[in-house]
């Protein structure tokens, strides 16, 4: 039996609806750009490959639990998704059967601290500190697909009560399986893996005492609130 110098970290694990048994995280990837609105509100074109940069699997916070503020930005934002939830592995996985390695779906929220994101595209640098840092992935129960796989679908954020994104996810520039095939050139996915797929238009700052609310019609829905550090 293996031993170890310490006790290792607790698995970070979603909400799965109809069961207890929790999904366990293996990885998180993230689409960038992924809406045409979205791409042209932060001043690219439509149409490029997608690309993929990642946060660290214990970044996930359950449906509900507040979000501290973080250390190190003054420009703090929301950016709700659709999220896949991999069952089954592997690589240079073909587009006609990326939907196999789907074990279900969520809704999430891509915490960006865009001051910091926005440094980084300056100057050329990671975007780590600006999306892969501690709680930056509110995720709400996940949805098994058992064969249903969303293709359109009103996907929305509130904060307060007031509407600030709003898309559709028949909208998305890549597909769902186009961006399972596209990652699994680049990474070999595994059991457990969660995709964040990209957020349409109207991201904006929050602050300490906000309430955040979003979903994607017929998946589910995801709650955090803001709260002072
Ligand atoms: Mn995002």
């Amino acid at each position: 039996m293996t031993t170890f110098t310490f006790p290792p970290a607790a698995q970070a694990a979603v909400a799965v609806s109809g069961t207890d048994a929790r999904f366990p995280v293996h990885r998180i990837y993230c689409v960038g750009r992924n809406y045409a609105a979205h791409a042209r509100e932060m001043g690219m074109s439509e149409r490029e490959p997608p690309f993929f940069f990642c946060k660290p699997a214990d970044a996930v916070v359950a449906d509900g639990v507040a979000v501290p503020y973080p250390a190190r930005t003054a420009d703090f934002h929301h950016e709700i998704e659709l999220v896949v939830a991999i069952g089954t592995g592997g690589r240079d996985i073909a587009r006609e059967r990326a939907l196999e390695h789907v074990f279900g779906y969520a809704v999430g929220i891509d915490l960006t601290r865009r001051d910091l994101q926005a440094e980084s595209k300056k100057s050329g640098k990671p975007w780590d500190t600006a999306k892969g840092f501690d709680r930056s992935a509110p995720i709400g129960a996940i949805r098994p697909a058992r064969g249903d796989h969303p293709t359109r679908g009103r996907i929305w954020l509130q904060v307060n009560g007031q509407v600030r994104q709003q898309g559709d996810v028949a909208d998305l520039i890549w597909s769902v399986p186009e961006t399972i095939a596209e990652l699994s050139t680049f990474f070999e996915l595994a059991p457990g893996d969660l995709i964040f797929t990209g957020t349409p238009a109207g991201v904006a700052a929050v602050k300490p005492g906000d309430r955040l609310e979003g979903g994607v019609d017929g998946v589910g829905t995801v709650t955090t609130s803001i709260v002072a550090a």
